[in-house]
């Protein structure tokens, strides 16, 4: 676990939105730009995918970020990678330490699994990102690109059994995490509305997005 601070101040940042839970957000990260995800209450989960902007077929690839780094967890230093293993986007700072790229996204059907029959109906981040998809057409992405994401501020540690445990989350109010785009990227994030998850805290809060160029 690595804890490392930023040395960007939020009243140079280029843009700042706050994404209350259960909404999404879906825009483009140029080279070289820098984005924070910021967990403003503490305990929140961030279900994010990248995609290569320029050719939306290269996205974020869980499988090849986890053997090229030799870890299962992501934090500062952590160069997340595509699935044709270019490198997308290095972690440059993280407050929070850990990051799951393993447990994969909430969905209607997991939530039946997971929790109880009678949560088919509540509300998911594969929902969040479908209907984002429906209303970007304009990035090319369907729903046959969603794939492998990252929970952001998540906690599912790897017992010695080898097993996966969601356990409670590990961030608090403030906590960031930090990366610096290595191609033009599109960022498509689900603010978890999962209330049944430890990891948010059995209360889904807001996040807020802020870019550097
Ligand atoms: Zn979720």
């Amino acid at each position: 676990m690595t804890i490392l601070e930023s040395q960007l101040l939020p009243e140079n940042a280029v843009e700042r939105h706050i994404i209350g839970a259960g909404d999404y957000y879906f825009a483009p990260l140029k080279k070289g730009q820098t984005l924070r995800i910021l967990d403003l209450e503490g305990n929140q989960a961030a279900d994010t995918l990248f995609f290569n902007a320029a050719d939306v077929s290269e996205r974020y690839s869980a499988t090849d970020t986890i053997r090229e780094q030799g870890n299962v967890y992501l934090t500062a230093g952590s160069v997340l990678r595509t699935n044709l293993n270019n490198p997308m986007l290095e972690i440059t700072a993280d407050t929070c330490g850990r990051h799951d790229t393993l447990g994969g996204a909430c969905a209607t059907e997991s939530n039946t699994v997971r929790y109880d029959l009678e949560k088919r109906c509540m509300h998911a981040c594969r929902d969040s990102w479908m209907l984002a998809v429906a209303e970007h057409p304009e990035f090319g992405v369907t729903k046959r690109d969603i794939t492998h994401n990252i929970n952001f501020f998540m906690n599912v540690p790897v017992t010695s059994e080898g097993g996966l445990t969601f356990a409670d989350g590990i961030s608090g109010a403030g906590k960031y995490v930090e990366m610096k785009a290595l191609m033009d990227v599109l960022v498509l994030m689900s603010n978890c509305p999962q209330l049944n998850n430890p990891c948010n805290g059995y209360n889904p809060t807001p996040v807020e997005m802020i870019i550097w160029d």
